[in-house]
């Protein structure tokens, strides 16, 4: 049996990218966590440490599985589907 890397699943989908972002962080709660929990739970690693221990956030590559909404307890992402029509495609993974 052939077993896939979750790169080579991702890279399977498709996305139509809605220019209208739908996750955002509200940066001033980021900058006060240190628990980051967001790093941790997105399968598609839209969240990334700075080298000051800044959180950076890019929307396009998200999943919209839901799981950084659910473990943020700051309560810091500002967390909508994209508009109908845009987002992830899955193909086989
Ligand atoms: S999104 Fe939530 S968990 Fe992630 S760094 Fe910001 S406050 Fe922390
Ligand atoms: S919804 Fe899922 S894939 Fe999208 S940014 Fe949050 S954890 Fe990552």
């Amino acid at each position: 049996m052939s077993t896939m890397k979750i790169e080579d699943k991702l890279a399977v989908n498709k996305f139509d990218i809605d220019k209208d972002v739908h996750i955002q962080l509200k940066e001033e709660a980021c900058k006060n966590c240190d628990v980051h929990s967001c790093l941790y739970v997105c399968p598609a690693d839209c969240f990334k440490l700075g080298e000051s221990d800044n959180i950076t956030f890019a929307y396009e590559g998200c999943l919209e599985c839901g799981s950084c909404r659910i473990v943020c307890d700051k309560d810091a992402i500002e967390w909508t589907l994209p508009r109908a029509g845009f987002g992830i495609c899955y193909q086989y993974g």
